[in-house]
C-alpha cells in the first residue's frame, strides 16, 4: 500500500489562521507583538528565509523589522544591535538568522538573546527548560513536526521513534520534544553503526540528515511514519532519476529548467512511498511548519512577557 502524503502546507496554514486570529485580538487590546529579523551579510538563500518569514508576519498582522547588516559585521556590533533589542518593548521575538559569518562568535550571540524574546529556542537556558520538560521557547523545526503528528492524530505515546541527525536545531530538541511526549526515543548520527536496522525498529522515523535521499526503503519499518526533514536542491536528471518516483519526474524537470534546481529532502521517495503509512512531502512538508511556528513563538512570547496565559 502506498503511504499518504502529511500536507504540511495544510497544518501550516491552520495553524497562521489561528495566529492571526489571536494577534487580531491583541491588537484590539493595543498590543501588537512584534519580531525582529537579523540578517548578517549577504548569503542569497538567508535573504530568502528571512524574507518569506516578514513576509509571513505582515500577512498575520504581526509588527516585523529586518535588520540587514554587512558581511564584515564584529561581534561587538551584533552584541549592541541584540543589546537594543532586548530592550525595546515593542519586540517580542528576536531572531539571527544562521549561520552567521566566521568572524562572529555565534555562541556569544545566541546567549546574547533575551531568553524570553529566543523565538528560535537557541538561547541555552531555553533548552536547559526543555531539557527539563519546562515552559520555555522550543526551536520551530521540532515544534512543527509535533502539531503535524498531532494534527493527523499519529501517536506518539509509547511509538519507538527514532531521530536521524543530531544537531542543537533539529535533532536533539526533536529527540526531546518525542520524550517528554512518551515516545521510546533512539538518536543517531553519522558515527551510529548499522544505521538501517536501528531505523527500522521505527514506529516514527524523522530523518535531519542533509543528504539528499539518503533514507531508502530499506530504512524504513513497513507502516512507519517517515518525517522528512530535509532540505537538499539537486541539479541532476539523473538524481531526479534514483530519488523520486516517476509520477514527479516531469515537474521535477521543469524546475530544473527553470531555477537550475529541484528540492527535496533525505528520504528516498521512490523507495519509502511503498513502505511507510505516511511520509511528509518535500517541499510542502515540514518546510511550511517551521515559518508557522516561528509565528506561534513570536506570539506566545508576546503573551508570555505580559504574563497572559500562552495557548499551547
Ligand atoms: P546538521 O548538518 O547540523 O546536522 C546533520 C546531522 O545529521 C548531524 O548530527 C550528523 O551527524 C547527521 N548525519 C550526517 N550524515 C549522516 C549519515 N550519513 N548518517 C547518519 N547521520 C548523519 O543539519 P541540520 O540538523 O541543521 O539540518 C538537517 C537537514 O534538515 C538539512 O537538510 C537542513 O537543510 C534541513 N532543515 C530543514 C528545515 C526545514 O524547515 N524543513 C529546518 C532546518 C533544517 P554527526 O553529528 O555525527 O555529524
Amino acid at each position: 500500500m502506498a503511504a499518504q502524503l502529511l500536507n504540511g502546507l495544510e497544518v501550516a496554514q491552520r495553524i497562521k489562521e489561528s495566529v492571526a486570529a489571536r494577534v487580531g485580538e491583541m491588537v484590539r487590546a493595543r498590543i501588537k507583538p512584534g519580531l525582529a529579523a537579523v540578517l548578517v551579510g549577504d548569503n542569497p538563500a538567508s535573504k530568502l528565509y528571512v524574507n518569506s518569514k516578514v513576509k509571513s508576519c505582515q500577512d498575520l498582522g504581526l509588527h516585523s523589522e529586518i535588520y540587514q547588516l554587512s558581511a564584515n559585521t564584529t561581534t561587538d556590533q551584533l552584541l549592541s544591535l541584540i543589546k537594543d533589542l532586548n530592550q525595546r518593548n515593542e519586540i517580542d521575538g528576536i531572531l539571527v538568522q544562521l549561520p552567521l559569518p566566521p568572524q562572529i562568535e555565534t555562541r556569544t550571540i545566541i546567549e546574547a538573546v533575551d531568553p524570553a524574546k529566543d523565538v528560535d529556542g537557541f538561547n541555552p537556558v531555553n533548552v536547559g527548560r526543555l531539557v527539563r520538560g519546562e515552559e520555555s521557547l522550543v526551536a520551530c523545526t521540532p515544534l512543527g513536526i509535533i502539531e503535524l503528528l498531532d494534527a493527523y492524530q499519529i501517536p506518539i505515546a509509547g511509538a519507538q521513534a527514532v531521530v536521524i541527525g543530531r544537531s542543537d536545531i533539529v535533532g536533539k530538541p526533536m529527540a526531546l520534544l518525542l520524550l517528554h511526549r512518551h515516545a521510546t526515543v533512539t538518536i543517531s548520527h553519522s558515527r551510529t553503526r548499522d544505521l538501517a536496522a536501528i531505523a527500522r525498529q521505527a514506529d516514527i522515523l524523522i530523518a535531519a540528515l542533509g543528504r539528499a535521499g539518503m533514507i531508502t526503503g530499506e530504512y524504513v519499518r513497513e507502516g512507519a511514519v517517515v518525517i522528512d526533514v530535509g532540505m537538499n536542491k539537486l541539479t541532476t536528471e539523473e538524481e531526479i532519476d534514483r530519488i523520486l518516483p516517476r509520477s514527479e519526474h516531469a515537474k521535477r524537470l521543469e524546475d530544473l529548467r527553470k531555477r537550475g534546481y529541484t528540492l527535496v529532502g533525505d528520504v528516498e521517495p521512490r523507495s519509502v512511498l511503498g513502505r511507510a503509512s505516511w511520509l511528509t512531502p518535500v517541499p510542502g512538508g515540514v518546510g511550511p511548519l517551521t515559518i508557522a511556528m516561528l509565528m506561534k513563538n513570536t506570539l506566545r512570547a508576546a503573551e508570555l512577557r505580559r504574563g497572559m496565559k500562552a495557548e499551547g
